[in-house]
């Protein structure tokens, strides 16, 4: 395949995706830090993400092309992010997920620190009901610097995700994906609301058990969240259109 064998992504999904970036920071699921992509709506073998920068001052000329080795394809001296390798590798490994973010965003962070498991609180975050795993770099890799900077942590985080849509890393962040990227940034946004509320359940419990979302009613809740519930996006983007008129 050609390296420009893609046709480009039209205007409207550009800014949709320099949109997300800044919905994702105004939300305070990213901060200086962290990214999300999408999957080329024609070619599934490349994907879309910003260049290095941070998310709230993304616009849709900084939106690079990448395949699914996370090179990009046209930078033009732009630089690209150290953790790319998140998205391809997730991209290469589960055909149906079209979107991904990976963010520190502070709520979710002890979750994978201490062995409490990330439960479903909510209706909002009924794809939580799945369980999300954690990801321990050093278990394969020994001690780095933590960050998901090549091929092979990449398809190991790819691997510990599994069929799940959100993977907790230990002592760094954590990483959500969807069929869309709407879904997608649903549930990043999501992740750290239900963390922030399952703090606040830890502390009233008190030792006693919590009553979160079961496995079917998680599947039932998504369904429901993919189509209806994405009128969070419709207002996001409506913000973001009113303000930058893109
Ligand atoms: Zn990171």
């Amino acid at each position: 395949m050609s390296q420009s064998s893609s046709e480009p992504l039209s205007i409207e999904l550009l800014r949709d995706l320099a949109a997300a970036s800044r919905i994702l920071a105004s939300q305070g699921v990213v901060d200086g830090f962290g990214h999300v992509s999408m999957r080329h709506p024609t070619n599934p073998n490349r994907y879309f993400m910003s260049c290095s920068k941070p998310p709230a001052l993304v616009t849709p000329e900084d939106i690079l092309e990448y395949d699914l080795d996370s090179v990009a394809i046209e930078p033009q001296g732009r630089k690209s992010f150290l953790e790319r390798f998140i998205h391809g590798e997730i991209y290469k490994a589960r055909p149906d997920i079209g979107s991904v973010v990976h963010s520190h965003s502070p709520s979710v962070v002890p979750f994978g620190l201490v062995r409490v498991k990330m439960q479903a609180m909510f209706h909002n975050a009924a794809f939580l009901a799945k369980e999300p795993p954690i990801f321990d770099i050093s278990e394969k890799f020994g001690d780095t610097d933590m960050l998901v900077g090549d091929i092979p942590k990449g398809v190991e985080l790819a691997q510990v995700m599994g069929p799940r849509d959100v993977v907790m890393m230990r002592a760094h962040g954590s990483v959500a994906c969807g069929p869309t990227l709407q879904t997608a940034v649903f549930r990043a946004v999501y992740t750290e609301v239900n963390a922030r509320i399952q703090h606040m359940s830890l502390a009233l419990a008190q030792g006693q058990p919590i009553a979160a979302l079961s496995a079917k009613e998680g599947e039932l809740a998504d369904e429901v969240n993919q189509g209806a519930g994405l009128r969070a996006w419709d207002l996001w983007r409506t913000q973001v259109r009113d303000e930058l008129h893109w």
